[in-house]
């Protein structure tokens, strides 16, 4: 039986997709494709695909339907390079394995995260937890710029007198910011990344973050291009309503002067008939 690989994947492999401004991503190995996926739901050995069609059709209905466990059949492992505020955020995500460079062994880098002038903002009015979606002025850019540089240089001028004094290095970093940038190796398996991305490539996600996400969607679009079509489907911009909001929609179909034919809607938007007929259901609060 043959290890599954990808041509496309093995290309990429080992290449940085720059991230900030001194960050990156890159994919260090993976295992299994969206073959892998549909040979797994259908417990099979071997030769478990069939056309892409019908393949698709598969991973189409098992996302849709939350059936997770054939998308942990595939796994990929990312060397980061990343500011620690955005390792903080990262490491969040509790179900990857992860192995972080450590400055209690190694020197620090002199490298700091110093964000592009237009993603300087002011906080947002309306969202506590996020920037105004406004630009500065640039006079205004330059002053916030010249401040976040201002004691980096102190700081790491003192981090490198510890050094000299030979002061242990996991003291020796203490005073060193969260801009400065740290180093991982990060092994996730699809299901988690899917969850991952749903996340971080959110608009509510912080920007520098998102850029992470962005990068690493790059990579997952190229490993797995019928999950992520179905991906970007059923979950990254799909919705999903409440009961009282699914009372709201079906109470104005209601007040229609007749009922809308879903079949005929649906059919012109390249829905599959399964699809269409769980659309219906669910828009007639039927179980399916
Ligand atoms: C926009 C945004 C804002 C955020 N703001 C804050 C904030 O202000 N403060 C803050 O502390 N965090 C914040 N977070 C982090 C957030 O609360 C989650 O910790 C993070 O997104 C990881 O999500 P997760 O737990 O679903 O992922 P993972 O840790 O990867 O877990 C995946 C899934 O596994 C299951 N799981 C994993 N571990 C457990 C467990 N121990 N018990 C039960 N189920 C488990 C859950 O179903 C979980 O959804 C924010 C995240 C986002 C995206």
């Amino acid at each position: 039986m043959k290890r599954t690989t990808n041509p496309q994947l093995d290309e990429i492999l080992g290449r940085e997709f720059s991230c900030l401004d001194h960050g990156f991503v890159r994919l260090i190995d993976y295992m299994g494709s969206d073959e892998s996926i549909v040979q797994a739901a259908r417990v099979s050995y071997g030769k478990g695909t069939k056309k892409v069609r019908v393949d698709r059709s598969l991973i189409r209905y098992l996302l849709r339907h939350q059936h997770t466990t054939p998308f942990e059949m595939v796994e990929f492992k990312f060397h980061c390079k990343l500011p620690i505020f955005v390792a903080r955020q990262w490491i969040r995500h509790r179900t990857a394995s992860v192995n972080e460079y450590s400055l209690r062994y190694s020197e620090a880098h002199n490298q700091f995260y110093i964000p592009e002038p237009e993603v300087i903002r002011k906080q947002s009015k309306t969202n506590r937890q996020g920037r105004s979606s406004e630009t500065v002025p640039p006079e205004l850019q330059e002053k916030v710029l010249a401040i976040l540089k201002r004691h980096i240089q102190q700081l790491w001028k003192d981090y490198q007198e510890l050094e000299q004094m030979e002061i242990a290095r996991e003291l020796a970093r203490i005073n060193l910011p969260v801009s400065l940038y740290t180093e991982w190796y990060w092994k996730i398996d699809l299901h988690n990344l899917l969850h991952f991305l749903k996340l971080r490539l959110d608009p509510s996600a912080q920007h520098e973050i998102r850029v992470y996400a962005q990068a690493i969607a790059e990579i997952v679009k190229i490993a797995v291009p019928l999950t992520w079509e179905a991906f970007e489907d059923y979950v990254l911009h799909a919705r999903s309503f409440s009961r009282p909001e699914m009372e709201l929609i079906r109470n104005a179909l209601a007040q229609l002067p007749s009922p809308p034919n879903w079949e005929e809607i649906a059919l012109s938007k390249e829905f599959s008939k399964r699809e269409i007929k769980e659309f219906i259901k669910k828009i007639n609060n039927e179980r399916r």
